[in-house]
């Protein structure tokens, strides 16, 4: 092990930083804490608000209601909007919603998880901006950033969360947080209790090439290479192959005659959910997969048993999404579900070559 107070260390902390601002969309540093993806949103809540503070919190989902189970637990009066489960959250009711109110902060999600929707943040924070312009923005961007476009600074957001699991292909331990001026800012009246999650004592330590704590040093050696790998392939070429895979798996899963879950227009980049078909015995055809070598995540709180979910962020490739669309379509046909032999890998196949002429 490394010196986390030492010149290696120093210099990965530099490279993270370098290489997850793009990412990021912005020129303001990250801090690197060692938690999971629910720290760092933590961290978004406890820095920049007061208890009492009036929040609206955007839930299209379980990790939106999250968010706001979080402002909560601190203190905040966390008003909701919630849209059905499957869609995204529509801008001129985030508007409505907010019209002149005393809000402080609104919570955002960008990628929902659980159902497989991705919000228009550019187009959500435009609205946020016109109807209470000093509001902080927060955003869950923790299974999104790193695979899609992401512009904190040219859409004016003011924390963004990620974690290292998903699209930076490393292991659980990491939860990467940056905030705009405003938000530091704001951190210096913020009353809500914070120590760990303190997101100046890391400002401070950054200086120094140093986190304040000891942090999580082989998860930043993972994410190092994540990093690397992202750089060899070039930004474009990674959000070209999220879309590809985004693309390939919709319409794999389609073909196979499984109803996807989300609104067309706003899917997932990054993980797909699909309805578990009637009178399909899914602990039994989820076992055969698992046997298969094919692991798909099931429903989330009252998605459970209704949906199951394929990731495809990170370190995946439209030849993985196209073997795994094979195991589901042979486990599809020994459990006696109708398919066309040949037809998902077919349309996937097509779907990813489109993809790849569509602007990124
Ligand atoms: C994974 C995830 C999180 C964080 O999960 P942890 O288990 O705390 O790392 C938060 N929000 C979204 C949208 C996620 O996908």
């Amino acid at each position: 092990m490394i010196n986390h107070r030492g010149p290696e260390f120093k210099a990965l902390l530099g490279r993270l930083q370098a290489g997850m601002k793009p990412y990021f969309g912005t020129s303001s540093d990250i801090a690197i804490l060692s938690c999971a993806g629910t720290g760092g949103l933590e961290a978004a809540v406890v820095n920049t608000l007061s208890p009492g503070d009036r929040v609206l919190a955007v839930s299209i989902g379980a990790f939106g209601d999250r968010f706001a189970k979080i402002a909560e637990a601190y203190g905040a009066t966390v008003d909701r909007v919630a849209a059905e489960w499957g869609l995204a959250a529509a801008p001129d009711e985030v508007r409505e919603r907010l019209g002149g109110g005393d809000y402080k902060a609104v919570l955002l999600t960008h990628n929902e998880t659980s159902t497989g929707v991705m919000n228009p943040i550019g187009d959500l924070a435009a609205a946020v901006h016109a109807a209470v312009p000093d509001a902080l923005i927060l955003v869950d961007t923790v299974s999104s950033l790193g695979a899609v476009p992401f512009e904190m600074d040219a859409w004016g957001i003011d924390v963004v969360a990620t974690a290292s699991q998903k699209a930076w292909m490393a292991a659980p331990g990491l939860a990467m947080v940056a905030a705009s001026p405003r938000a530091w800012a704001a951190m210096e009246t913020a009353r809500m209790p914070r120590f760990y999650l303190d997101l100046r004592k890391h400002r401070d330590a950054i200086v120094d090439g140093e986190t304040p704590w000891t942090p999580a040093i082989a998860v930043a050696f993972q994410v190092d290479e994540g990093i690397r790998l992202m750089n060899d392939e070039g930004m474009a070429g990674v959000f070209a192959r999220h879309l590809a895979c985004a693309a390939s798996t919709q319409a794999g899963l389609e073909a196979l005659g499984f109803e996807l879950f989300a609104e067309p227009t706003h899917r997932s980049k990054t993980v797909t959910a699909a309805h578990i078909p009637d009178g399909l015995d899914w602990k039994a055809f989820n076992g055969d997969l698992k046997s298969r070598g094919l692991v798909v995540a099931g429903g989330q709180a009252r998605l459970m048993g209704k949906v199951f979910r394929v990731g495809h962020l990170g370190s995946v490739t439209v030849e993985e999404i196209i073997d795994a669309l094979s195991t589901l379509e042979a486990v599809s046909i020994a459990f006696g579900r109708e398919v066309q032999p040949g037809a998902a890998v077919a349309a996937a196949e097509r779907a990813a070559a489109e993809a790849a002429l569509q602007p990124a």
